[in-house]
């Protein structure tokens, strides 16, 4: 590797998964914008409670019940740190993006009304347009689309005529998912603060990538999946600026959520906990922190500049193959790429490629106005993390040259 600083072999060794072979051919695993793969010193943390601490949170006298909800805590702070987010109580542990976007859409049901607009971006996963549709037929509001162009793009020229005093809400990913593109949310987030409308920033498939920071971003809502940044499934998080979290009601009902509960009437905790009823993913909790502490000991600096490489490569390596074309060529991008090649079902490239160890995403990666903008059925994605190697990509393409030369 050109960065002498970056020692991949090294971070290598701290995924055991990394050693497995799949159809006898070493694995490759290129379906890190799906889930990434999880280090020892996170699947150490999560063993670690279940065999020392495992107990309740919050409400529990005894010293286990201390211990755990300490680390919970401690992990929320690192979250907050992370974001740097004013305080702590401004991030909701939720079981993922898919969940934080539901919280927020729930709680705007009793802020909106006809004649209210929301705007969202053409280049959306499902979990950041569906519940703003099932918002908009209980409120009345309408969904309006900003469309992007060939290169995957976000047409910011459409998005200042769709902005009006009617918009409310915005929201948008910070990077996409289906094609890689970066957007550029600080111009987002500005102009729709100028016309009142707040933003949510689906931040899924960003933060395995770079760090944002919420007040210097003046962001209203960000979310993150645990699982994409080297966490757990089940958890994620919700930030939300102070204000927005206490002017929206609480999204569930149950132990944990309350200050007081009575027959005549029930008030509710306060931030963050308002926002989590039940018990939640504790061991979770704690190992998502302890994910993203790894995460920040290599560096995020590091990381994209790493991830930056393998995508230039891999991108010269791809084009050269006949007949081959990606979908999402944005001039910012992160280390995703779809592609497909002739007429091949990306199915089908995706299915011999299994047969040689190499883990791709086929299909409309939730994202079908994306696959519908671009006239295809769905694509062939190849996603990198800072522990691929350019020798990984170099298998890439010969399978790809392989599977190619199957199926013409
Ligand atoms: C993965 C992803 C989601 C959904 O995240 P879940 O963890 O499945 O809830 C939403 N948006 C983007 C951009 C994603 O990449």
């Amino acid at each position: 590797m050109t960065n002498t600083t970056f020692d991949v072999q090294a971070i290598r060794k701290d995924f055991p998964i990394l050693n497995r072979e799949v159809n006898g051919r070493p694995l490759v695993y290129f379906d890190n914008a799906a889930t990434s793969q999880t280090p020892k010193q996170v699947i150490d943390v999560i063993v670690d409670y279940y065999s020392r601490y495992n107990a309740n949170i919050h409400r529990g006298v005894h010293t286990l019940s201390q211990e755990a909800t300490d680390a919970y805590e401690k992990a929320r702070e690192t979250l907050r740190a992370h974001l740097n987010a004013k305080e702590a109580s401004e991030i909701i542990f939720t079981s993922g993006t898919t969940h934080s976007i539901n919280l927020v859409a729930n709680g705007f049901q009793a802020l909106l009304g006809p004649g209210d607009e929301l705007l969202v971006s053409e280049m959306e996963h499902h979990s950041n347009i569906v519940p703003w549709q099932m918002l908009c037929e209980k409120t009345g509001s309408t969904l309006q689309v900003v469309p992007m162009n060939e290169r995957g793009e976000l047409n910011m020229e459409a998005f200042d005529k769709l902005l009006n005093p009617q918009t409310k809400l915005v929201f948008c990913n910070h990077v996409s998912n289906a094609l890689g593109s970066i957007n550029p949310i600080e111009e987002i987030i500005n102009k729709a603060h100028a016309v009142g409308a707040a933003v949510l920033i689906d931040g899924a498939q960003a933060a395995p990538h770079f760090k944002a920071d919420v007040q210097q971003l003046d962001v209203d809502f960000y979310t993150i999946s645990a699982h994409k940044v080297c966490g757990p499934t089940g958890v994620g998080l919700l930030y939300g600026k102070r204000d927005w979290l206490e002017k929206l009601p609480p999204y569930q009902g149950g132990g944990e959520m309350i200050a007081e509960v009575s027959f005549e009437k029930t008030t509710y905790a306060g931030l963050p906990h308002k926002f989590e009823a039940g018990t939640p993913n504790i061991a979770g909790g704690i190992a998502f922190g302890a994910a993203i502490d790894y995460m920040n000991a290599i560096g995020f600096e590091q990381i994209a500049a790493y991830e930056h490489e393998l995508l230039v490569y891999a991108t010269e390596q791809l084009k050269q193959i006949e007949g081959l074309r990606i979908i999402g060529e944005a001039e910012n991008k992160a280390s995703v790429i779809s592609f497909n090649v002739g007429s091949i079902h990306p199915y089908d490239i995706g299915a011999i490629l299994d047969k040689l160890g190499v883990a791709v995403r086929t299909g409309h990666h939730c994202a079908q106005p994306v696959m519908h903008h671009f006239q295809v059925p769905g694509t062939v994605r190849a996603s990198f993390a800072f522990y691929n190697t350019k020798e990984e990509i170099d298998s890439l393409v010969e399978a790809v040259k392989k599977a190619v030369g199957m199926l013409q």
